[in-house]
């Protein structure tokens, strides 16, 4: 299965990027959901205001599309300052870094995605520009090279990590506010269904609404790719409007189940029942049976069937629960596990 094709997706495909600039919330007043994030930002924003100073330096982190960018974009919007957008990978060499750090204004945001992907060299850089704002540059060779300090401009930086345990304890200490991104509510992505409606000029009913919400598996990136592609059937066959009986067929038509699993997701439980009896089986035995990347599963297909119950890590590996046998339809029998008590289910081949 190709990534990019996955309708459920919720890493930013390229078709993506355009529609979600117009979409992105640019003011904490219009971010919809994570009610206990944004209640500590609305404070740590009006203290750094009153101090007329910077924010400290924000984490966030969690599953993709779950906002981490626009969080960002809002924290500098209710600043009033600029954003510079970067990402881990990016930044090749410790140079680069300091091209972008000497570059950054008083109070403006540096903005680094996948923060756990920068290199050991570039995070050393990184420290003590966030602790002291400062760059500290070797120049000359040998005996009479010394270290030079030049000062930087106080500023902030907002990480973004999905995998937040792959940050060196130096850096993750560098950070004053961390946050983690939850899945949304059902209630939430409904509001976000008719606030990306509005912006996109399609009209929707309630129940039409509510039916996207509910199978895009707690995630707006991936409500407002489903809208989307609802609207699109809307408009060829519904009359325009999107009604609970065109939302239906049209996400029927995707393959995106009544949870929101689609065909992908189906097939790892369906592996890990049939081909591995239910489990533990490791993480990466599962990625080669599946001929998936193992970042894949962790990323994108994992959270989501962990939070819904259907999966379950374990030191000896990943486990289907009964929840999952009963959702795909497969008879699930209990069996002792060693002590004696109950086990995991097997599938009766
Ligand atoms: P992340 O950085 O976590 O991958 P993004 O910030 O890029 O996620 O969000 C993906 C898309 O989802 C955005 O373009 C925006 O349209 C939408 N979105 C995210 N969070 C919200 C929210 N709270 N309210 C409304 N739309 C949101």
């Amino acid at each position: 299965m190709s990534d990019d094709d996955r309708i459920l997706n919720p890493n930013s495909g390229e078709d993506d990027q355009q529609v979600e600039k117009s979409l992105r919330p640019k003011k904490l007043g219009e971010f919809i959901g994570q009610e206990k994030i944004v209640d500590q930002l609305k404070i740590a924003i009006a203290a750094a205001k009153g101090r007329q100073e910077p924010l400290d330096h924000t984490l966030f982190y969690g599953p993709p599309g779950l906002g981490k960018t626009s969080l960002a974009g809002v924290l500098a919007n209710e600043m009033g300052v600029n954003i510079k957008l970067t990402s881990g990978p990016a930044i090749e060499r410790a140079g680069d870094l300091a091209a972008i750090l000497t570059n950054v204004q008083k109070d403006d945001v540096l903005f680094i995605d996948e923060i756990h992907r920068l290199n050991r060299a570039v995070e050393e850089v990184l420290y003590p520009a966030m602790e002291d704002f400062a760059l500290d540059i070797m120049v000359g060779k040998g005996p009479s090279a010394r270290n030079l300090r030049l000062n930087l401009a106080k500023f902030t930086v907002v990480g973004a990590t999905t995998r937040v345990a792959l940050l060196t304890s130096p850096l993750r200490d560098r950070f004053g506010s961390v946050h983690r991104m939850e899945f949304y509510s059902n209630e939430a992505l409904y509001d976000i269904v008719m606030r990306s409606a509005r912006i996109l000029g399609v009209e929707s009913t309630p129940e039409g609404a509510h039916e996207i919400a509910r199978r895009a598996r707690g995630t707006p990136r991936i409500v407002n790719r489903l809208l989307r592609r609802v609207r699109d059937y809307a408009q060829v066959v519904g009359g325009g409007v999107i009604t609970l009986e065109v939302a239906r067929v049209a996400l029927a038509q995707l393959e995106v189940d009544e949870l929101g699993l689609d065909e992908n997701d189906r097939r790892l439980l369906r592996a890990i029942i049939e081909l591995f009896n239910g489990g533990p089986v490791g993480l990466s035995t599962l990625a080669a049976a599946l001929a998936e990347e193992v970042d894949a599963i962790e990323d994108v297909y994992e959270p989501f069937l962990l939070q819904l119950g259907f999966l379950q890590r374990t030191p000896r590996g990943r486990i289907a629960t009964r929840r999952a046998y009963e959702h795909l339809g497969v008879p699930f029998i209990e069996k002792p596990g060693p002590e004696g008590g109950p086990e995991q289910g097997r599938f009766w081949s």
